[in-house]
């Protein structure tokens, strides 16, 4: 009898910590889905009240709010976010598996994070963008990483610190395999960032020294995973060609490109620049922002 009664003491405040850390895990999973998709903490609130309101057992909530929050997060990103998106001035950009698809994410896992919204300007100068290089150049394909959210709440898109406002676009480059045949579709990494192309003995490094906090993330330990695939370097050319010639005119304000490529590609223009030593690096992707 003693010792249930010296039980509870103990029982009580171990129950509360378990459910303080329950409920700091549930907000930590929230802030990080609002982070990585814009809609998916919202959407994960949702699940969970209706399968409170549901009375489900308590054994069974976990799993039944997982499985609602699937359920729901893939029917909204499919319907009513596309829609609601485009009423606000974003549209989704194409999200196509087909290799034969002129313009599209390089990984569909930008679209499923509700990654790949912009202007309808950016929208038009890809598809232009694309059909001018794929005349002289057959076959090139152009493929897009993260975008932006599909709503300009001001919400920033981490890591990236300008894709805010729907203006913004990463574009994956053109590689060729060791045949020196370009493969269309195909980076490095499977969703292009952090394969990055090294500077050759004598580039400019003006980051060599840089110390302190920053979001230039090198991910040494990485790059001897990824397969040995080279600069497309005439496609490459030609799209930063296009993009400071006849992207002018739709729009094109800004490119970032590390400094080491500029001069290797011989793509030197003013609106080429060089985004700091505390943003991440612009030698696994280009960075393009468009006026409206
Ligand atoms: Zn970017």
């Amino acid at each position: 009898m003693s010792a249930i009664v010296n039980d509870h003491p103990t029982e009580k405040p171990r129950s509360r910590w378990r459910t303080a850390l329950k409920v700091s895990l549930y907000l930590l999973v929230v802030v990080l889905l609002t982070l990585l998709t814009q809609i998916g903490g919202f959407v994960l609130v949702g699940a969970t009240l209706i399968v409170l309101a549901l009375r489900t057992p308590r054994r069974h909530r976990w799993l039944a709010t997982g499985a609602l929050f699937v359920a729901l997060y893939a029917v909204a990103s499919l319907t009513l976010v596309p829609a609601m998106a485009t009423a606000s001035g974003r549209i989704a950009l194409p999200c196509s598996r087909a290799p034969e698809a002129s313009v599209s994410a390089l990984s569909l896992l930008t679209c499923a994070l509700n990654r790949h919204y912009a202007t309808p300007s950016v929208a038009s100068l890809l598809e232009t963008m694309a059909d001018d290089l794929e005349r002289p150049l057959p076959n090139t394909r152009v493929r897009y990483l993260d975008a932006g959210f599909p709503f300009g709440w001001g919400m920033p898109m981490l890591p990236h610190l300008s894709h805010g406002d729907g203006r913004k676009v990463d574009l994956a480059f053109f590689y060729q395999n060791p045949d020196g045949l370009y493969v269309p579709g195909l980076t490095p990494s499977p969703i292009g960032y952090w394969g990055f192309e090294q500077p050759r003995p004598g580039d400019s490094q003006p980051c060599a020294e840089a110390q302190g906090l920053s979001l230039r993330w090198d991910m040494a330990w990485l790059q001897p995973l990824w397969p040995g695939l080279t600069l497309d370097e005439q496609r490459n050319v030609a799209m930063l060609n296009w993009l400071t010639g006849p992207g002018r005119a739709h729009g094109v304000t800004k490119i970032f490109l590390e400094p080491h490529l500029v001069e290797r590609l011989g793509v030197s223009d003013p609106m080429i620049r060089f985004q700091g030593c505390a943003a991440a690096r612009h030698d696994d992707h280009i960075h393009i922002e468009v006026r409206s």
